[in-house]
Parts: C-alpha cells; structure tokens; sequence
C-alpha cells in the first residue's frame, strides 16, 4: 500500500486531496498546523484505518514514522486577507515548510508536488499566462509575502530535482472553488455567497473589470493526481481557461442565490492583478486533462454546500485563530 502525506490536509484543497487519495486506494497522513485549515474539513476521515492526523507545523521539523511514497506539500494561508494577517507564517510555510519537506522526501526516496499558484505571474503582461512567462509581481507589495514565497518554493524545489536527483512536481494552482472553502476567508466566492444568504450587498472591488478563471475543485483533484503520476518535473498550470470579470461573476451569484441584494463598489486593494486565465496547453499535452466541470453546474454544488453549514458559521467571526497565533509569536 503507498502512503502518502499531505500537508495542510485540513485546508479546502488539502482535504479533498485526503479523500482522493485514500480512495486510490493509498494509506493517507494528513498534516495542519489548524491556523487556516479546520477540523470539520477532515472530520469524516477520522478513524479511518488510511488514515493519520498529525497536528504540526512544518516550518519545524517534521518527523513521520515509517516510508513514504508520495508527499503533497498544501499548506498555506490562500487568500489575500490571510496574507495580510500572517505575512511571516505565510512566507515560512512557502520557505521553510518547503525546504524541510524537500529534505523528508529525500530521506524517504519520496516524490513530492509542491502546490505552486498563479500568482507567480503577478499581474500578468502576458495574457492567458503560459508556464514560460517569468511573471510580474511586487515583491515588497501585500501580496509579495504569499508570490514570493511561492516563486522561492518552485526554485528550491527545482534546485532539489537537479542537485539532488529527487522525484518533484510542481503545479501552478488557479482560482479554485468548491464545498469546504472557509466562508469568511475573503476571497470572492465566499464573500459573495455569504453575503447573499446574510442578505447584504454584495461588495465588488474597483469596477468589477478585473477578470479570474475559476476552476472547480474535483477537476483540479484530477488534474494534480495526474501531475503526480505523470513524470513532468517543470511547472504546469492547472486550472479553468473559462475567464470572466468579477463583476458578471456577481451577477452570477445573484442569479444563483436568487437575493435581491445589489451590488457596491468597494476600492480595489493594492495590487489585485487584472486579468487571470491558464493557457492549459501543457496539461492537455502531457496529462491529458482538461476541466469537465462547468461553472454553472459547480457553482450550484457549491452553494449547496454553503446553504447546508449551521447558520452560526454564517456569522463566525473569523481570524481568531491568527490573532491568538500572532500573540503567542510575539511573546515568544
Ligand atoms: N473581490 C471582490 N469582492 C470581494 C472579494 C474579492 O470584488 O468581496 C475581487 C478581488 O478584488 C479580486 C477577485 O475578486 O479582483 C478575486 O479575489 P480573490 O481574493 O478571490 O482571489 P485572487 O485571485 O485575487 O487571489
């Protein structure tokens, strides 16, 4: 049986990658340091005999028992609101987590996937973004804590497949949705569809011009188990080229939530890239994927999802776990 570790397994991505492994049949070790990540994620899987939890933090150390086969490097903070409540956890778990997976997975003669994202490209001079384009981003902006952590994290990983030989793949993650994402966590999704069901405006950034490609979360499961089987060590974009500007999205959600609630404008935050669309032609040629799921069909399971969650989640006030997280650091 392949075990298998996935790091930030209580997260949105990282939890669903629990269930999709465990059935493939591999003995799963999931690892959260719970900042972002929550147990109700992952509550389904306790108990199950392919199945570990390992609460830790792998900017330290990290120890697992036993072989390993496969490692899936998922933690980190993913939204732009996190960024900006822990930038130094941020950078550390992109670095350092990085660095002490990189050197698990070569104790274990383990191959690893670092979950690399689309904000290695900035705000994009290059549109749609293919892997080639070496990006534009600001490194001391809000954002630069999350991008270049990121860009570090595909450059070590590099340096280990070519000084060291080991087994690695890399995935540029684009906007991704689907149940389990955190509901307060600020990016548009959420943001939109709890402010429908709290019955509030639904706030648009700048003019609602900027565009995104959202990619519903099963397709882009497949398209990194895939990445991980494949034997393609440079980066691949995953996600949906289906591109649209926040403000139809909005309308969108309307649609779908059936709210008379309006739309308001709210400042564009620093930074926030223009455009965003994969050119997906490398995993077409090399894995053979393409997203199936329209935005329609995932938009609606993902409402359901949210419909379905106890009405005090709707209400949580979030970040709790960051403050009490940055107290302890700064006592430390
Ligand atoms: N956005 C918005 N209203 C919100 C939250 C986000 O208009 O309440 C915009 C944001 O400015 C960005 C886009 O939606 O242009 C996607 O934001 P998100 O934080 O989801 O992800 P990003 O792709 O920017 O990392």
């Amino acid at each position: 049986m392949k075990r298998t570790l996935i790091t930030g397994a209580a997260g949105f991505l990282g939890s669903h990658l629990c269930d999709r492994f465990i059935a493939e049949g591999h003995k799963v070790l999931g690892m959260d340091n719970l900042i972002t990540g929550d147990m109700s994620n992952i509550e389904h899987l306790m108990g199950h005999e392919h199945f570990e939890f390992y609460h830790h933090d792998v900017t330290k150390y990290v120890h697992v028992p036993g072989e390993l086969d496969y490692i899936l490097h998922f933690a980190s903070p993913a939204s732009p609101i996190d960024y900006l409540k822990i930038p130094i956890q941020t950078l550390k778990v992109g670095a350092m987590g990085t660095h002490n997976l990189l050197g698990l997975a070569l104790a274990k003669g383990a191959r690893i996937i670092v979950a690399s994202t689309s904000e290695v490209y900035g705000d994009p001079m290059v549109h749609p973004q293919t892997e080639e384009y070496w990006g534009n981003v600001n490194p001391v902006g809000p954002r630069g804590v999350y991008d270049e952590a990121k860009r570090y994290q595909e450059a070590i990983t590099m340096a280990y497949h070519t000084f060291h030989g080991l087994e690695t793949r890399i995935v540029r993650i684009f906007n991704t949705y689907g149940p389990r994402m955190r509901l307060n966590d600020g990016r548009v999704l959420p943001a939109f569809i709890g402010q429908a069901l709290r019955g509030e405006d639904l706030t648009v950034f700048g003019d609602g011009s900027q565009t995104r490609s959202f990619c519903y979360v099963d397709d882009l499961v497949e398209g990194i188990h895939r990445l991980l089987m494949s034997d393609c060590p440079d980066p691949v974009n995953v996600g949906n080229p289906d591109e649209i500007t926040i403000r139809q999205f909005a309308d969108e959600i309307i649609q779908l939530t059936g709210t008379d609630q309006k739309v308001i404008y709210k400042p564009l935050p620093k930074d926030d890239p223009t455009q965003r669309q994969p050119n997906i032609s490398r995993a077409k040629e090399i894995l053979g994927w393409t997203p199936k799921v329209d935005r329609s069909e995932g938009l609606k399971i993902t409402y359901d999802y949210f419909k379905s969650l106890p009405e005090d989640v709707l209400y949580r006030v979030e970040h709790k776990n960051f403050q009490d997280y940055n107290q302890r650091r700064k006592q430390e």
